[in-house]
């Protein structure tokens, strides 16, 4: 049943990588933000992480959240810590809270121009956490 989980972990967005060592590095820099979430006292369910890189027609996407799966690409891991971050709490919002896009929050805005704060990303992602628990 665990494996039938693994092989519906599909999205269209993006080609989900096969699990090397390699992509083990890559995904740890995102269960890494997970734990960081623990640390301040937000409280997540279990999350499937998928790494991969986006579908010829998705070109743009840096990554896709909902149900509690997060596909991250590989570009938004490569460009540094704070993108990543905004790229992973805001696919979080997605697939946790069930957030849709708010493009009056810098978090949510479906436009990634310049990622937040570190910690104003985490400070809205801890303000939804609170709203939705
Ligand atoms: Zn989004």
């Amino acid at each position: 049943m665990l494996k039938k989980r693994k092989e519906t972990m599909n999205t269209i967005e993006i080609n989900n990588h096969k699990m090397n060592n390699e992509v083990y590095q890559l995904r740890r820099r995102v269960i890494d933000i997970l734990y960081q979430a623990k640390d301040f006292e937000i409280n997540l369910p279990r999350i499937n992480v998928r790494i991969g890189n986006p579908t010829e027609k998705y070109k743009n996407v840096l990554g896709v959240g909902g149900n509690k799966n997060i596909w991250i690409t590989e570009k938004a891991i490569n460009k540094g810590y704070q993108y990543l971050l905004h790229v992973v709490l805001h696919e979080l919002c997605h697939a946790v809270y069930n957030l849709p896009h708010n493009e009056k929050c810098k978090l949510m805005s479906s436009k990634l121009g310049e990622p937040c704060g570190i910690t104003q990303a985490w400070k809205i992602f801890k303000k939804y956490s609170q709203k939705n628990n």
